[in-house]
């Protein structure tokens, strides 16, 4: 083990594994580390992971979305194609009022599609559905085996980081380590696996990056509005021949493997919840059997979650701003002042990736690792340095 890493990632799902994985390319010692003992136990183990463009009229989140699903589909297909599955996904609209939207966004539709007809849906199984969009090289990720893939790359150690301090250009990281028991991949709240040994530990790191999902309380990161949305994803084994992936109001995956995924993330909550009244699938289920033949479905599991979204839905990727600092110096900053704006040192994050942790992590990661490494400024789309200003003044 090094003495000193140059970077730690905190936080081991799809974000943080993408961050390791693209700042160990660039030649960086880094360590990723997670209270779990595996990867994907946070929002990243319940997703759909389907990796497939956004719709729309060609809004700036749009466009940012299809430039990460494009370097996302060519990154999995490079180094993880065993785990990403080119099923094709249909986009079906959900009603007739959105089907006479889908026209006006044909022109928007930047990766490869074609239409399918209400006939030709009916005939590969599809119900209820009008004239769609097709993206065929769109798909479907296996999001624990995905995750798994990535961190075997990079070093790991499991601790459930408490507290970082910044000394002498080092970032000193006290943890405690955990004494896991039962199914890591059971819900993030599960109480089994909430038995932390008293194993305090330190390790350090010149670069920190943060990519905890919507668990954001290692720093005062207020301004990025971090919030969680809660879903559901049921595994079922089916028959069902159906090679290709759709999305409507939920997402059903093609049958792979003989198991057939329905998810859907909608319910807002600060904390893992049972909004789902203790039924996590009813709703899926119901919806699932409006668009394709249920009739075989055996549940195999249920996955539960929270995916984190920023204020804004762009993701939240770069330099930390040093809250207190500018809050104390500039009490003007309140009524519209616009000083410069001071960054922790060697703090990063990378999260806010929303409903589409596996479409933008694989960039997302590529530009942090250019910041860190290379200097590169972040893209202003996602620097959440946007969001700091017009925070302060709400205050
Ligand atoms: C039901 C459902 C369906 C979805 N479908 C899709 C989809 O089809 N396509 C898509 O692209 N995305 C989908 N998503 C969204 C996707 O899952 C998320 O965007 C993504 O998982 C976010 O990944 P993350 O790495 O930011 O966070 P997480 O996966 O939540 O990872 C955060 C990690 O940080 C760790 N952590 C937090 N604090 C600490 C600490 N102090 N010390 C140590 N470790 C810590 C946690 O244990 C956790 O492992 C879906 C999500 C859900 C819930």
């Amino acid at each position: 083990m090094p003495k000193t890493y140059d970077t730690i990632i905190i936080g081991a799902g799809i974000a943080g594994c993408c961050a390791a994985f693209a700042l160990q390319e660039k030649g960086q010692k880094v360590l990723l580390v997670d209270r779990s003992s595996v990867p994907a136990s946070g929002g990243s183990g319940a997703a759909g992971a389907f990796v497939s463009p956004k719709i729309g009229k060609g809004s700036p989140l749009q466009t940012l979305t299809n430039e990460a699903y494009e370097y996302a589909k060519d990154f999995y297909l490079k180094h993880f194609p065993k785990y990403f599955h080119q099923t094709g996904v249909i986009r079906i609209p959900k009603d007739a009022e959105d089907a006479e939207k889908f026209k006006r966004y044909e022109p928007f539709n930047a990766s490869r599609y074609r239409w399918v007809s209400k006939e030709e849906l009916e005939a590969i199984g599809i119900q209820n559905a009008d004239k769609s969009f097709l993206f065929e090289e769109a798909g479907v990720c296996d999001a624990p085996a995905m995750c798994r893939a990535i961190w075997k790359q990079v070093p790991f150690m499991q601790v459930d980081v408490e507290h970082l301090e910044f000394n002498e250009n080092v970032w000193h990281i006290k943890a405690r380590s955990h004494a896991l028991r039962g199914n890591a991949y059971d819900n993030i709240n599960s109480k089994e696996n909430s038995t932390p040994q008293k194993v305090s530990v330190c390790i350090k790191a010149k670069n920190i990056v943060l990519a905890t999902g919507y668990q954001n309380t290692l720093f005062d990161m207020r301004y990025m509005g971090v919030r969680g949305t809660w879903g559901s994803r049921g595994d079922y084994y089916s028959k069902l021949d159906l090679d290709v992936s759709m999305h409507k109001s939920i997402s059903v995956s093609a049958n792979i493997d003989g198991i057939i995924k329905l998810g859907a993330t909608h319910n807002k909550a600060k904390d893992p919840c049972m909004a789902c009244d203790g039924k996590p699938l009813k709703s899926l289920e119901e919806q699932g059997s409006q668009m394709v033949d249920t009739s075989d479905f055996l549940l195999k599991e249920t996955f539960c979650g929270m995916r984190s979204g920023s204020r804004d839905y762009f993701p939240l990727v770069g330099r930390v701003i040093d809250t207190q600092y500018m809050l104390e110096t500039y009490p003007a900053i309140l009524r519209g002042l616009k000083p410069e704006l001071k960054h922790r040192d060697s703090l990063y994050i990378l999260n806010g990736v929303g409903g589409r942790g596996f479409v933008f992590a694989p960039l997302m990661a590529e530009w942090l690792s250019r910041l860190i490494v290379d200097g590169i400024e972040m893209d202003k789309r996602v620097d959440p340095d946007r969001l700091f200003l017009k925070w302060c003044r709400k205050l």
